[in-house]
Parts: C-alpha cells; sequence; structure tokens
C-alpha cells in the first residue's frame, strides 16, 4: 500500500501518514457510497437533518482537536482554525435546516392553454457526489460542498488534499461516530492522481474546490463521461477604496484580507486601488498595520513548498519592472516563512497583478477615479470576490464589478453568510456553494405534471376538432400582440 505522509510545513516534521488510495479502491468506495444512497435518499430532509445535526455536534465538541489539526497539517494559527470551523459549521446549520423548503416540492402556476394541469418541482439528488478539496480551508471549503450535498440527498465520497488528508479523514471519522448506518460519507486520501480516479469513477457530479490549473484537468477527466462538475478555483481578488472610505477601516481590511492565512485564500486581496486623494494617507496605513504582524506569529508558514517560489517571483518581477516595496521585499521570503509585503507603482501586467499569488502581499496603486478601479479590477481573467470602501457609492460601485460577490465596507462578508452563494466567473470557475443555489448544485429539478380534469381545448391529438386550431390562432394573436 502507497503512503502519503503530512509534513508540518512550519517544523518540516512527519506529522501523519495515511493510505493513498489507488483507483480500485476510489472505485470501491464509490461503490459503498452508491449503496448507501437509497437509504439516505429514502430518510427524507428531516431524517437526514437530525443525523446532519449530530454530524455538527460531533464536529462541535472535538473543535479543539480539529482546529490543532488544521493547525500542524497546514500551519496556520490555532485560533484562526476555530474561526474557519464555526464559521463552517455555520453554513452546515444553514444548510441543514433550508433544505427542504429550498430543494422539496413547490408548486408552479401552469399557462391559459394548460390550466388543467397541476405542476410541481422538486429536487432530487443525484446519487453519489465526489467532493475534491483544496488544503487552505481544509474544513471550511470542503464542507460547503459536504453540507449541500448531503443534505440534499446525495451520498458522498471526499478526497481532501494531500496536505491535510487528517483533517478530511477526522470529519470522515466524526461522520460515522455520529451517524449510524450504511456508509454515507467516505474519505479517501491521497495525492492528485487519487483526486483524478474520483473524476472518472462514475460517480454522478464532482464539488471541485482548488487552483484554475487543477480545475482545468478535473473539468477534462469529467468531460470523458459527461459527469458534471462544480468549479470553485482561485482569485485575484480587488479591494477598491473610495476618496470618501473610512481609511482606517479599508486599511484593516486590506491587511485581514491581504495577510490572513499567510495569504493564502482564495478571496484574499491581493490587489487594492485607491482614490489618488487619499492614497498617501491609506499606503501610510495599510504599512503600519502591516508592520505589525510577523510570519511565524500571527500568521503561519507558507503550506506548499512550491509556493514560495511563485511568491518570489511575482515580488522580483514586480520590482524589476519599476514597482517599488514600501514594506517587505525579496528579503521577507525566508524558507517557508513569508513576512507582510506591500508593492507600490507595480504595472499593471506584471505576475503580481495579474495572477494567483497566494502568499502575504499586496499590491497597491492609486487611481484617478473609482471608473478606473473597477475597470482595472475586471481587467482579471478571475471573478472571484472584491471589497469595496465607499461612504456613498459602496452599493453603485460593487454593481460594476465583474465578480461572484462584493462586499462594501468589509472584507468577504459574504462568504460567511449563508444564505449567501459563493462561486466565481471566469477563471474563478462555475457553479454555487452556499445558500439556495448551492443546495441545488447537487440536485436536479425534477418537473410533474398532474391533469386535474380533461381539457377543455384538446391539443395534442390527431383526432382534434377543428375548432381547436381556430381557438389556437385566436390565442396567439390575443396573447402575442397581433390584434
Ligand atoms: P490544487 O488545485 O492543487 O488541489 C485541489 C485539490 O485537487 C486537491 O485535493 C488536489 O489533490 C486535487 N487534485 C490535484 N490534481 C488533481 C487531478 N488531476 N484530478 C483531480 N484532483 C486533483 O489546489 P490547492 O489545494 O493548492 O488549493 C489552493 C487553490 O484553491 C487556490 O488556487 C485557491 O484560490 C483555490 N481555492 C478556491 C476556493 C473557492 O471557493 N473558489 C476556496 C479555497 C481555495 P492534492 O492536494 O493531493 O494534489
Amino acid at each position: 500500500m502507497t503512503t502519503l505522509e503530512v509534513i508540518a510545513p512550519a517544523t518540516g516534521e512527519v506529522v501523519g501518514s495515511y493510505p493513498a488510495a489507488t483507483a480500485d479502491e476510489v472505485a470501491e468506495a464509490v461503490r459503498q457510497a452508491r449503496s448507501a444512497a437509497s437509504w439516505w435518499d429514502g430518510l427524507g430532509f428531516a431524517g437526514r437533518a437530525r443525523r446532519l445535526d449530530a454530524w455538527r455536534r460531533r464536529i462541535a465538541r472535538g473543535a479543539d482537536e480539529l482546529a490543532e489539526l488544521i493547525h500542524r497539517e497546514m500551519g496556520k494559527p490555532r485560533a484562526d482554525a476555530m474561526l474557519e470551523i464555526a464559521m463552517a459549521l455555520e453554513h452546515l446549520s444553514w444548510t441543514t435546516r433550508h433544505a427542504g423548503a429550498v430543494l422539496g416540492p413547490s408548486q408552479r402556476r401552469p399557462t391559459s392553454l394548460t390550466l388543467n394541469h397541476k405542476c410541481t418541482v422538486e429536487y432530487r439528488p443525484l446519487g453519489v457526489v465526489g467532493v475534491i478539496g483544496p488544503w487552505n480551508y481544509p474544513v471550511f471549503t470542503p464542507l460547503g460542498s459536504l453540507s449541500a450535498a448531503l443534505a440534499a440527498g446525495n451520498t458522498v465520497v471526499f478526497k481532501p488534499s494531500e496536505y491535510t488528508p487528517g483533517v478530511g479523514a477526522w470529519l470522515g471519522n466524526a461522520f460515522r461516530e455520529a451517524v449510524d448506518g450504511p456508509p454515507v460519507l467516505r474519505v479517501v486520501t491521497g495525492a492528485g492522481s487519487t483526486g483524478a480516479a474520483l473524476c472518472r469513477s462514475g460517480v454522478d457530479k464532482i464539488g471541485f474546490t482548488g487552483s484554475t490549473a487543477t480545475g482545468r484537468r478535473v473539468a477534462a477527466a469529467c468531460a470523458e463521461t459527461l459527469t458534471p462538475v462544480l468549479m470553485e478555483c482561485g482569485g485575484k481578488d480587488a479591494l477598491l477604496v473610495d476618496a470618501d472610505a473610512d481609511l482606517d477601516a479599508a486599511a484593516d481590511a486590506a491587511v485581514w484580507g491581504g495577510m490572513s492565512n499567510a495569504g493564502q485564500t482564495c478571496l484574499a486581496v491581493e490587489r487594492v486601488y485607491v482614490h489618488r486623494d487619499v492614497y498617501e494617507t491609506f499606503l501610510d496605513k495599510v504599512v503600519a498595520l502591516a508592520r505589525g504582524i510577523r510570519a511565524g506569529k500571527q500568521i503561519g508558514p507558507v503550506t506548499m513548498p512550491g509556493q514560495v517560489e511563485v511568491i518570489d517571483s511575482h515580488i522580483h518581477d514586480a520590482l524589476d519592472r519599476g514597482g517599488r516595496a514600501v514594506l517587505g521585499g525579496p528579503d521577507a521570503v525566508r524558507g517557508r516563512f513569508v513576512q507582510p509585503t506591500i508593492l507600490a507603482d507595480v504595472p499593471e501586467d506584471s505576475a503580481a497583478v495579474t495572477e494567483e499569488t497566494f502568499g502575504p502581499t499586496l499590491t497597491v496603486t492609486a487611481v484617478s477615479d473609482m471608473d478606473t478601479a473597477v475597470e482595472l479590477t475586471n481587467r482579471s481573467r478571475f471573478g472571484l470576490g472584491a471589497t469595496v470602501f465607499s461612504r456613498r457609492n459602496g452599493p453603485a460601485i460593487a454593481r460594476r464589478i465583474r465578480s461572484g460577490a462584493v462586499s462594501v465596507n468589509a472584507f468577504v462578508a459574504h462568504a460567511s453568510i449563508p444564505s449567501l452563494p459563493l462561486g466565481g466567473v471566469g477563471d474563478s470557475g462555475y457553479g454555487r456553494v452556499h445558500g439556495a443555489d448551492g443546495l441545488r448544485e447537487f440536485a436536479y429539478a425534477r418537473a410533474t405534471t398532474v391533469q386535474r380534469f380533461p381539457s377543455p381545448l384538446p391539443l395534442t391529438s390527431f383526432y382534434r376538432p377543428p375548432w381547436a386550431d381556430a381557438v389556437v390562432r385566436v390565442i396567439v394573436a390575443v396573447r402575442h400582440g397581433l390584434w
């Protein structure tokens, strides 16, 4: 059996060892999940809600242990890990409570030609869903898909990131302890090849969260079997600061948005566009706040070894093209710990502006007006989230940004509100987790009509009376504007 060793990014120590599931083992997990599907579906929304609540309480009881595991495997501070768990549990709770109302049967109105039918729509589970998760929020992110897929009545095979397999296995064990019965949630650990096997395993949908590059491979593999896929990919989110903004709040949001989790957040602020009237004041505030943040203290190490090189290359590229490091810079990169780096005057075509950096860096750029800020924001091929700080024009600016969500006067509030959908456009992916949209993502719509009485206007018969055709002609004319 091949195994996967987990190496703590902070210390280089081996902190866990997990099986690397082969394609056959993935197929077996899918087969087991499929065998549980009709039992889980048959429980109905209330029966599943009781069990998902038990899982939620089990996670809450073990939250300290889980936070410790997240800290050990991917390096974020324990308190931030607890914040992540708290947010994930809120989503699980909302999804469980609302699944019946969102997905259960609801009536639709027929048209004048079909008045004799009672019309119903309901959302049925797809069957078995494969969830592939990243390491940066190893609880919050997969739970977005897991909660909705399970609440909708699917069984799930979950492949956590190779950097956080222990977190994935912990969630699976907690489910088994909380929920009796056949294997509704199976966890398969392994590297990319295990994820690739899951894409080809015949599951009914893949909920993928990860980088855009891997997303492309996943979409290609899923296309072979016409397996639908939800794509939650990378981002290059901007924060826009208007001349009338609360600059202290905006600077605080920029620093938390850019530096928390060492910048390894899909919705991290990576670019800041600031109205020139307040640019210098804002930049001073950002630098003052960021100076107080140290990698190894408030933020952890860079989790993936290869990412250090990416961050370093983005900083160098920005400086080579005429940018300035007003805090940090090339010296900020020391092994796996990267100190906060603020870059100014960085050309818009440099990698630090166009590519996902995934490190504790910000580019801060002056703009002549908010039209320009919006235009530069929308130039990105990513479109995940954005933040706008403006006292008077926040919603108006927000509406013009091309992204799955915008938070006004706060950083990523939308991601923590369970009734709101989360997802992107362009290279940030397609489909949504969270909220009603997230629930529908793991179900198919089924329409049912029941004829209540024979139609007074028989249309769908070869033997319809000639007057019926005349009536149709009149209806077309009256209803569609000929008269
Ligand atoms: P990756 O794309 O490297 O990996 C994501 C998952 O895909 C992992 O479980 C990975 O396994 C697996 N995988 C790798 N190769 C394949 C393959 N060929 N087929 C199927 N699965 C495969 O992303 P990261 O884990 O590095 O996560 C960071 C990325 O995720 C960032 O780009 C970030 O922006 C994005 N993200 C997006 C979010 C969103 O909501 N839009 C939320 C959080 C993160 P393994 O790790 O074992 O290689």
